[in-house]
């Protein structure tokens, strides 16, 4: 990991009256760069392959300048260009992905994150000890698939996008669909109304909604996401007669649909958010800006986490003009918004070093 005195010694040549924001041209850029035209910063779009033409049908959100790099690794080879530019990039989900979160890790260039909780994002047996220590519950695991009673997620390591994961109803179900030559989870299959809740956490806000350690919590939007096939097999009858004609439900994320929880759950939303903040500061210095804890809610009203994404997440993407939420705090500010109002307000405060690893 690029040591954080690295970082601060390359911040500390800035020009703060000139900062840059930059991230992939993808996932929520679009949403990213609005967010920081409208506050006054410069933007920069990095890409490879995208075709990057899309950006001229949505001009205030298409970034000021965009560099073209051969593959991602060419941007180690020329971050002068980007400290030249006073730039600091925001990660999101698509970033850390194809970069990898190794490489993402050494990228001598600032980043609005600590760069700490990739490893604790990224590894699953990780992330499940940093969620159930800090008090949050999660879908059940099973070591052994014979102890298999009730329906599990079978989650293949490494599975991306959804694909890649089954649904085993009981042991010998489990037993006719595994591939055993590769590493997988057996996970408690939650039945209940999924949630991904999309909150921002501010170090050094001092009003709001108070965390114990410091810092103030917001919740700005919630979504769910649309999955395909998974949430229209249903219709096509039963899975097991389904399974004969080769037919198997996946998860791939196809989009988002803007969501609202009943009020009375938000005490318990907040809690767990509290609580996974605290304990990031305990284990591993901390998970700052946004976030989003992916739940699903039973019927009898339990919260089951079953992941943290520790960055902008895609599904902010239909708030860019505000949120149910993010109205009654910031009227019309996205999250992209909302990261930028961040870098505003630490430049003012001589803690914008602080933002960033
Ligand atoms: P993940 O890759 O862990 O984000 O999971 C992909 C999708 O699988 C989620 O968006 C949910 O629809 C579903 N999912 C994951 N874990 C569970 C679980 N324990 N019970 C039910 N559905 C789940």
């Amino acid at each position: 990991m690029v040591p954080k005195k690295k970082i601060d010694s390359i911040l500390t040549g800035y020009d703060k009256d000139d900062i840059t924001v930059a991230t992939l041209c993808s996932h929520s850029s679009l949403q990213i760069f609005h967010g920081a035209r409208k506050a006054g910063f410069k933007t920069l779009g990095l890409t490879v392959s995208h075709n990057t033409k899309y950006y001229d049908a949505f001009p205030l959100a298409k970034p000021d300048e965009i560099i073209k790099f051969r593959d991602l690794d060419e941007i180690d080879e020329r971050v002068g260009e980007l400290h030249d530019r006073n730039a600091v990039v925001i990660p999101h989900g698509s970033f850390v992905e194809y970069m990898g979160p190794k490489k993402f890790e050494e990228l001598e260039v600032p980043a609005y994150c600590n760069r700490a909780v990739l490893q604790w994002e990224s590894d699953r047996d990780m992330e499940r000890q940093w969620i159930t220590s800090a008090g949050v519950a999660m879908p059940r695991i099973y070591t052994d698939a014979r102890e298999i009673k009730e329906p599990v997620l079978v989650k293949y390591h490494g599975a991306k996008g959804g694909r890649g994961f089954f649904i085993a109803k009981d042991y010998p179900d489990f037993k006719m669909y595994i591939d055993n030559t590769q590493p997988y989870t057996i996970q408690e299959y939650v039945l209940g109304t999924r949630y991904y809740m999309h909150f921002f956490y501010s170090p050094f806000k001092e009003d709001g909604y108070q965390v114990s350690r410091g810092g103030s919590l917001e919740l700005l939007s919630i979504d769910r996401r649309d999955e395909s096939n998974i949430d229209e097999l249903y219709k096509m009858g039963s899975y097991d007669d389904l399974k004969k004609h080769g037919l198997y439900p996946s998860f791939v994320v196809t989009g988002n649909i803007p969501v609202v929880i009943r009020e009375s759950l938000l005490p318990k939303a907040f809690d767990m958010a509290e609580r996974i903040v605290n304990r990031s500061y305990e284990l591993f210095g901390g998970m700052w800006g946004p976030f989003c804890l992916e739940t699903i809610v039973t019927d009898k009203l339990d919260f089951k986490l079953f992941e943290i994404s520790t960055r902008i997440v895609a599904g902010t993407n239909p708030f860019i003009s505000g949120s149910p939420y993010a109205d009654l705090i910031y009227p019309g500010m996205s999250t992209g918004g909302r990261i930028a109002k961040e870098f505003r307000d630490g430049l003012a405060a001589g803690k914008f070093i602080d933002l960033m690893t």
